[in-house]
């Protein structure tokens, strides 16, 4: 199997740091700051049953309508059309507005993935479940899955979840 993997998702959340560890790479750049990633940043991995090409994408910018953001938005849609998968990471026990406004762009011709993102920062497990239920009912996602990529937690999990979509 091998496939396109988009990663999309509002500016923060986690989205570089997954990619790399996902490729065990530190190639895309990760900071606080939104806008570290400013283009579209592909990282391969291989494995003995597929290979993943990984799309990061620039964080979605909802609040400022500027030349820069508007140029990034559109590298997210058109990154959209093109694959076959796409993971849309969330922060656990986070979910507003700007997450809202990037799930309105997602294809509904393509398997998309919620991946709950910063499980180690959860300090009452408890919560993950009924915040799980509040975002599922937004989407009819192909699968969930939490993980801390900061850790690399789940991130298997998360591999296997994407494979049988490529
Ligand atoms: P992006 O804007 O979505 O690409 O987010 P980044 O990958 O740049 O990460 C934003 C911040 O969140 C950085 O300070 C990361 O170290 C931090 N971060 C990313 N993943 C995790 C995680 O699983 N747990 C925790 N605690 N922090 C994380
Ligand atoms: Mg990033």
């Amino acid at each position: 199997r091998c496939g396109f993997v988009a990663i999309v998702g509002q500016p923060n959340v986690g989205k570089s740091t997954m990619m790399n560890h996902l490729i065990g790479q530190k190639l895309s750049i990760t900071s606080r700051k939104a806008q570290t990633t400013r283009h579209r940043i592909t990282g391969v991995l291989t494995s003995e049953t597929a290979q993943f090409v990984f799309v990061d994408t620039p964080g979605f910018q909802t609040k400022y309508r500027n030349a820069l953001n508007q140029a990034m938005n559109r590298s997210v849609t058109t990154t959209l059309a093109d694959v076959d998968a796409i993971l849309f990471v969330v922060e656990a026990g986070r979910f507003g507005p700007a997450d809202e406004a990037v799930l309105k762009l997602l294809p509904r011709d393509r398997p998309v993935i919620l991946v709950i993102n910063k499980v180690d920062l959860m300090d009452d497990p408890a919560r993950l479940l009924p915040f799980i239920e509040k975002v599922a009912g937004q989407f009819n996602f192909a699968a969930i899955v939490p993980i801390s990529a900061q850790k690399s937690q789940k991130l298997d999990v998360l591999l296997s979840a994407v494979e049988p979509l490529l």
